[in-house]
């Protein structure tokens, strides 16, 4: 299906591209489409690990370092608000690494998610931060921000480090023996959280570093994507499975991405239970906004009008006005779809 990119630029939605989406030069592209935009995303580290930018750090994908470098100036010639996406946890290079790959409580290992707790990976997303953050970019959006869910992670260092604040032999820890009492349960939530909001410090803290090197005038912020699902709870089941702290990212970053329904194709209609109880689980959003913070709404797969106009009306009742959409699923969503949503 060729799209129609002058109707959907001109609903001021930030989408977010992949140079392949693109047939043409970055130059060609935006100067037929940049009076539409007011902002645009490109991706600058997907999945795979690999970056699309030349990176001294990661792996690079060669065929499109022309292609981002080109981009990004111009949208910052041309008066574009200009974002850039890095997948951080989901990280498909690092994840053959068994001393990287998070690990479920039945031994399962996956080999597309890093287990948070690796101060040495902060280290790397901050490097990477860093090399984003010497471009001409406004905004970072982090995706892949914390936990696959709450069975992980029980890797070698987690079990480690968690087994003796709950009196357990690491060897003996199970998700079973975490999840029947509630106190530990609540240390087990509290721990993993505390664990996500220290790597996003360390990234934050690199964005810092980099306005003051680049002499950057606006700082560079960092958008960190939630993932909100009917299958797993919505915005307080999130918190739980994945570490998010809503409050606490609204401190570190100021910025939330929220990933409406990445595991369910079909957004509620209004008037039904489905959609006023997202709505209610969107509620976090007022005061984190109100405390300054900046709340956007985001969807995989987006490429109609009518798809576009359906997650405007939404946000419009949940009181958010900014969206951000990619018009494609990434590689790897059967895979992470599994994993976050099927209990083993
Ligand atoms: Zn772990």
């Amino acid at each position: 299906m060729k799209l129609n990119y002058r109707e959907l630029f001109m609903e001021k939605m930030g989408i977010l591209l992949r140079p392949d989406d693109i047939e043409a030069t970055a130059r060609d592209f935006l100067s037929s489409y940049a009076s539409y935009m007011k902002e645009v995303g490109i991706v600058a580290k997907d999945p795979s690990g690999k970056t699309l930018y030349s990176s001294r750090t990661a792996p690079v994908d060669d065929k499109y370092t022309q292609f981002f470098e080109q981009w990004v100036s111009l949208t910052r010639a041309l008066g574009i608000d200009s974002a850039v996406a890095m997948d951080f946890y989901t990280d498909g290079w690092f994840g053959r690494d068994p001393k990287y790959q998070t690990i479920g409580f039945k031994g399962q290992t996956l080999t597309h998610q890093i287990c948070p707790n690796r101060e040495e990976f902060w280290q790397y997303g901050a490097e990477i931060i860093k090399e984003l953050g010497a471009y001409p970019i406004d905004e970072i959006l982090l995706f892949g921000a914390g936990y696959v869910r709450d069975e992980f992670c029980f890797c070698e260092r987690c079990r480690k480090e968690f087994a003796p604040m709950v009196d357990q032999e690491p060897k003996r820890l199970t998700y079973l023996y975490i999840s029947e009492n509630p106190d530990h349960l609540a240390k087990w939530y509290k721990w993993r959280t505390d664990k996500v909001n220290r790597g996003l410090q360390v990234l934050q803290d690199a964005a810092r570093e980099v306005d003051k090197k680049a002499g950057r005038s606006k700082p560079l912020t960092i958008a960190v994507e939630v993932l909100i699902d009917p299958e797993t709870g919505l915005s307080d089941g999130a918190m739980k499975r994945c570490g998010y702290d809503y409050t606490k990212i609204g401190e570190i970053t100021g910025n939330i991405l929220i990933n409406l329904f990445p595991w369910s194709p079909l957004l509620p209609k209004k008037g039904t239970k489905q959609y006023n109880d997202l709505i209610e689980s969107l509620y976090f959003t007022t005061e984190f906004k109100r405390r300054g913070g900046r709340a956007s709404l985001f969807r995989w797969g987006v490429k109609t009008l009518d798809q576009f106009r359906e997650l405007k009306a939404f946000g419009k009742d949940a009181g958010i006005d900014r969206f951000v959409v990619s018009l494609h699923y990434p590689n790897d969503y059967s895979t992470r779809r599994e994993s976050a949503i099927t209990s083993y």
